[in-house]
This record gives structure tokens, C-alpha cells and sequence, in this order.
């Protein structure tokens, strides 16, 4: 794990000495800038480097991300650091199948973070003065500094053989347009639009603007409304929505692909993967983006070694709702599962993936009071079966019987109120702690819920241990496609917070094209989202994202009606009484 000698250096011993100091020096004073103009205040706020170091690691939540962040600190540390190849030496040495040397590599790392803390506060006492370091390759600067700062300092930098040019070309011509200008721009011009695509919405966030150009960079798309087991933790019941499968000819007809930098094949409650085409889906998708960051969730019963075959190296992150790793259990959480199946899938599972750099494998399991004893077999089944991350959640008690109201049937059918783990949480505690000892021992990522004896903020109506953001970005970055279980129609959402049932019915056909998306994406309620979910205008539903623990059985169910009624708009007929859909 160690990051090796300087690459890339073509022998030349003055370049290599260069590149030495570089690295030292140079590599270090722009992590440490970074970490005090770019990372989250949590980040900034560490008081030592080990904490920094650990902080770090925790904002970054997993692998890819920290690959991500890595890379960011590439991005916008002033300049691109040329030719060290440090990113692709980190990459490599922190690539999936090394997750459970990350911690290792960190601590290992320590000795860049001690520098670059060092360093990063002598910067920003300096007020972020020029470093004195030799500086390497560096392109010759713009006049019109928006154009510096595209090119230096946001994602572009990556594009940078395509940008430069350009922006050379409209400085030439006297063409010196303002940053929101410059991006709309490339977003039509680009030839890989996706990364000013990020950079328009994040601007467009930053200035809550209601009204949008960006098109969503992160979009979840259910292929199906089906799923092939019941889940009882779970809202989904058969037949309660129409099914329905997107057929292959609609998929190759959609347009924004290249706009998007993420998109998950589920959106929440259906099966993508039993799909009659997934294959040619995925593939089709796969080999005309490659750019696009690709996830499944997948609850494993149809995870066959052939579908794996299909994801080895082509597939970015494999969501795996485990929820049960023994006859039992499984028996008891999923209304006409399979153990036989789900248990061979997941055991094929880490030798299908055997040295593969992706998928990123994370499970999950949802945690009650009946099976809160098998937590640490639960860690260990997906661990032995390839899961690089283990996360385990509370059973979220109050969406079922709001969606099935009036048909006891299913609600007797599901989990219920007095499953919870907060009727239990001394006991949670006590084992929770235990499982991230065990997740130490075995070297595997691990996401429990924060101790019900610790003091917690609210976020995204969920108990959060570190600082949390003040500001919500989600209705300018998340497109949930999917069938509403109010409506029972099509219907887009943008978050996993509070929001839910929006009201925001789609046209599939409408939406193919990009003109299509992005008037949906501007559609009264999107729009109304934008306008409210942040500032002193908040509007109920975000007010309480910040306020409720919606895992607490005692919480009160807030009534997504308000939303409308703030905003004045109409309220959707799905939240009438005796609707039919
Ligand atoms: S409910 Fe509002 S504040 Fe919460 S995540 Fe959704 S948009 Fe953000």
C-alpha cells in the first residue's frame, strides 16, 4: 500500500528532483489548502491530523468516494497536479478490492496529512498566499479569469484537452462571458457534457435558483415496478402498481444519458434486474457512456452468476439488500423469498467478482428487535461473500401503514411499530458497538446507526453523529424515476428525505428527449422544491427533514398536503381520500 517512487517522470534526474519536492511540498500545501476552502467545516473543524486523517475518512463514507475526494483534491487545489501521477497511485492502492487496507493506508497516509495540516494553516493564515514551490507545466493563464477558473479549478480539469481550445478560442474572439453564461454554454458544446452539466447545477444550487438550465447529474430510474419477493420490512406489495417494464427501443431513444454523471438502475422499489432485457440494457448503457458512474440495488434472489459475469469491471456499485444471512431469518423478513437462491447467489458472489476493481459491493440489512441477535452473523455472511461495506439501518415503521391504509390485510402482512429498535436500545447500543469492534477484526467498512446515548443532530429526517450541512442541494442534483405508491403511476421525487408522493407525474415519452427532461426538471412542484428547501421561506415538509427522527415509532407523520398549501399549489389528487389511481 505503500505509494511508491514518483511516476511518469521519464528519467530525466532534474524533473525526477522536481517532482520529489513537488510532492513534498507542493502536493501537501494543496491538500491542506483544500481541506480549508473545499472539504465539509467537519473536515476543517479536526483539531489534530489524526482526526483530520479519521474525518476524512468518515465524510468520505466509502471507497469510491474517497477516490472521489482524492481526486478533488487534484481538481481544485489551485493547479493540476501534472504528471506525479499521485491520484492513479492512490486510486490504485485504494481501489475496491484493497477495502479493507484503506483504514491501513490512512494511517500510513498520516505523514501527508500531518504536512498538509501544517502547511493548509500556514496557507490560510497567509491568506492562501502563492506557495513557493517550483510549479510544473502550468498552461498559460487567461485573461478573462472565469476561464482560469473553469479550467484550473472545477471538474472540467480533467477535460481539459477539450476545454482549453475552446475557451482559447472564445477569449480570441472577445468572447468573455460570466461563469453561469460559460457553463450553459459548454453544456450544449461539450462533446462529454456531464462534467459542466455538475458544475452548472452546483452553481445554480449555490444560487438557489428555482428556475434551471443543469439537468439532474444524479438520476435513479426504476426499469421495472416489479419485484420478486415481498419483503415485509418493505412497502412494496404485488399488484399495486401496474407492471410494467421499460422496453429496450425507449432506452436507446433517451437522450440525456451524457448529461448525467450517476445513474442507478433502481429507484427504490422494484427489481431491475429480472428485467427480460436487462442485459442489453445494461450493455447499451454501459458502452455508449462510459462516463456514467452505473449502481444496482438488487435484493440478490436473481443475482445469478451470469448477471455478475455482466458486472465484473462494468458496473460502479452493487447495492445488496442482504437483510438475512441465515434460513430463518430470511424466512422471516421476505414474504416468498428463496433462501436456496439468495444464499447460492451471495456465496458465488466474491469468487464471480474475484479481482475485479469494480463493482464496489456494499450490503444491507434492516434492523429490528426480532433479529438484532444475528447482527454479527449478518456481518460476517456478507463480509465472507464479498461485500466491501456493511450497513445496517433501523426498520422505517410509519410509510406502510400511511400507504396502506384502509387494507389491514397488508399492513397485519408487514413488520410492524413495535418491531423497532427503539423500543430496545440498550440492547442496540451494546450490540452495534460490538459490530463495528467485529468490522475492525475483519478489515470490512461498517455503517451502524448512532447510539441512541449519543447526542445527535437531524438531517434528511435521520439522527446524524457528525456536523451536518445547512444548506440541501437535492432538488437540484437528484431525479428519482419511478411509480408512485400514492399515485400508483409514474412519478419523479427528488430526495430520500422527507419528501415523498410530490405530486410530480411524468410523460416517459415526454422525458426521453433533453428539451423533454429539462421542462420536466422545471416543472411548478420542482420548481416550488427549489424555491423552498432552503432559507427563511422553508417550507414545511424540508422544515421537518431537519427537525424529526422518522425511524422513531413515536415521531409524528408529518402530512406532505402542507407542502402544497405553502407553496400554493394544488394538491395532488393521489392525497384525496378514496383515490383510485
Ligand atoms: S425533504 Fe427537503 S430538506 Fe429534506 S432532503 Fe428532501 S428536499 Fe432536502
Amino acid at each position: 500500500m505503500s505509494l511508491g517512487p514518483a511516476r511518469g517522470t521519464g528519467g530525466d534526474p532534474a524533473r525526477a528532483g522536481g517532482m520529489a519536492k513537488f510532492e513534498g511540498l507542493e502536493c501537501a500545501t494543496r491538500i491542506g489548502r483544500f481541506s480549508y476552502q473545499h472539504t465539509l467545516p467537519a473536515r476543517s473543524a479536526a483539531t489534530s491530523p489524526e482526526e483530520f486523517a479519521m474525518v476524512a475518512l468518515r465524510a468520505s463514507s466509502h471507497l469510491p468516494n474517497i477516490l472521489h475526494w482524492l481526486n478533488s483534491v487534484r481538481t481544485f487545489a489551485g493547479e493540476p497536479i501534472v504528471g506525479t501521477g499521485l491520484a492513479k497511485r492512490l486510486a490504485d492502492a485504494l481501489g475496491p478490492q484493497n477495502g479493507p487496507q484503506a483504514l491501513a493506508f490512512l494511517n500510513q497516509a498520516k505523514r501527508h496529512f500531518k504536512q498538509a495540516w501544517r502547511i493548509g494553516q500556514k496557507a490560510a493564515a497567509e491568506d492562501l498566499a502563492p506557495s513557493t514551490a517550483p510549479k510544473v507545466l502550468q498552461p498559460e493563464p487567461f485573461r478573462h479569469g472565469v476561464y482560469n477558473d473553469l479550467l484550473l479549478r472545477s471538474q472540467l480539469v480533467t477535460q481539459s484537452e477539450l476545454l482549453e481550445p475552446r475557451l482559447r478560442r472564445w477569449e480570441n474572439e472577445n468572447l468573455l462571458l460570466d461563469r453561469y453564461s460559460a457553463l450553459k454554454r459548454l453544456v450544449d458544446e461539450m462533446p462529454q457534457p456531464h462534467l459542466a452539466n455538475y458544475e452548472l447545477s452546483v452553481h445554480e444550487t449555490k444560487a438557489r435558483m428555482d428556475q434551471v438550465y443543469a439537468l439532474p447529474p444524479d438520476i435513479c430510474m426504476d426499469l421495472t415496478s416489479v419485484c420478486n419477493i415481498q419483503c415485509r420490512f418493505c412497502k412494496y406489495t404485488h399488484n399495486h402498481v401496474p407492471k410494467a417494464f421499460l422496453p429496450l427501443e425507449h432506452i436507446k431513444q433517451i437522450e440525456w444519458f451524457k448529461y448525467a454523471w450517476w445513474l442507478n438502475f433502481s429507484a427504490g422499489t422494484a427489481e431491475s434486474i429480472i428485467h427480460p432485457k436487462f442485459s442489453e440494457i445494461f450493455s447499451y448503457v454501459r458502452d455508449n457512456n462510459p462516463h456514467l458512474h452505473l449502481s444496482i440495488l438488487t435484493n440478490g434472489r436473481s443475482l445469478v452468476k451470469k448477471r455478475l459475469d455482466e458486472f465484473y469491471d462494468r458496473l460502479d456499485y452493487l447495492y445488496v439488500s442482504m437483510n438475512a444471512s441465515n434460513r430463518e431469518d430470511y424466512d422471516r423478513v421476505i414474504h416468498q423469498g428463496d433462501w436456496e437462491k439468495f444464499s447460492t447467489n451471495m456465496r458465488a458472489m466474491k469468487q464471480a467478482l474475484n479481482g475485479s476493481k469494480r463493482p464496489f459491493v456494499q450490503a444491507n440489512f434492516v434492523m429490528m428487535k426480532w433479529n438484532l441477535g444475528s447482527a454479527l452473523q449478518n456481518l460476517e455472511f456478507a463480509a465472507e461473500n464479498g461485500a466491501h461495506m456493511v450497513t445496517f439501518i433501523h426498520f422505517y415503521p410509519h410509510y406502510i401503514p400511511d400507504i396502506h391504509a384502509g387494507h389491514e390485510e397488508v399492513i397485519n402482512s408487514k413488520f410492524g411499530f413495535s418491531d423497532s429498535l427503539y423500543f430496545d436500545k440498550e440492547r442496540s447500543d451494546e450490540m452495534f458497538a460490538r459490530v463495528v469492534d467485529r468490522a475492525k477484526e475483519l478489515g470490512v467498512q461498517v455503517r451502524v446507526p448512532p447510539p441512541f446515548s449519543k447526542q445527535t443532530q437531524i438531517y434528511f429526517g435521520n439522527r446524524w453523529e457528525d456536523e451536518v450541512p445547512e444548506e440541501c442541494g437535492e432538488p437540484w442534483r437528484h431525479l428519482f424515476l419511478l411509480w408512485g405508491w400514492k399515485s400508483r403511476r409514474e412519478e419523479a421525487t427528488i430526495c430520500c428525505g422527507l419528501a415523498a408522493d410530490i405530486g410530480a407525474y411524468f410523460d416517459r415519452e415526454a422525458i426521453r428527449t433533453t428539451s423533454g427532461l429539462r421542462e420536466f426538471w422545471n416543472s411548478p412542484i420542482l420548481q416550488a422544491y427549489r424555491r423552498t428547501a432552503n432559507g427563511d421561506n422553508m417550507n414545511p415538509v424540508c422544515a421537518q427533514c431537519r427537525k424529526i427522527d422518522r425511524f422513531d415509532p413515536e415521531t409524528t407523520y408529518w402530512n406532505q398536503r402542507d407542502f402544497f398549501k405553502f407553496v400554493d399549489l394544488p394538491v395532488p389528487a393521489h392525497f384525496e381520500e378514496n383515490y383510485e389511481g
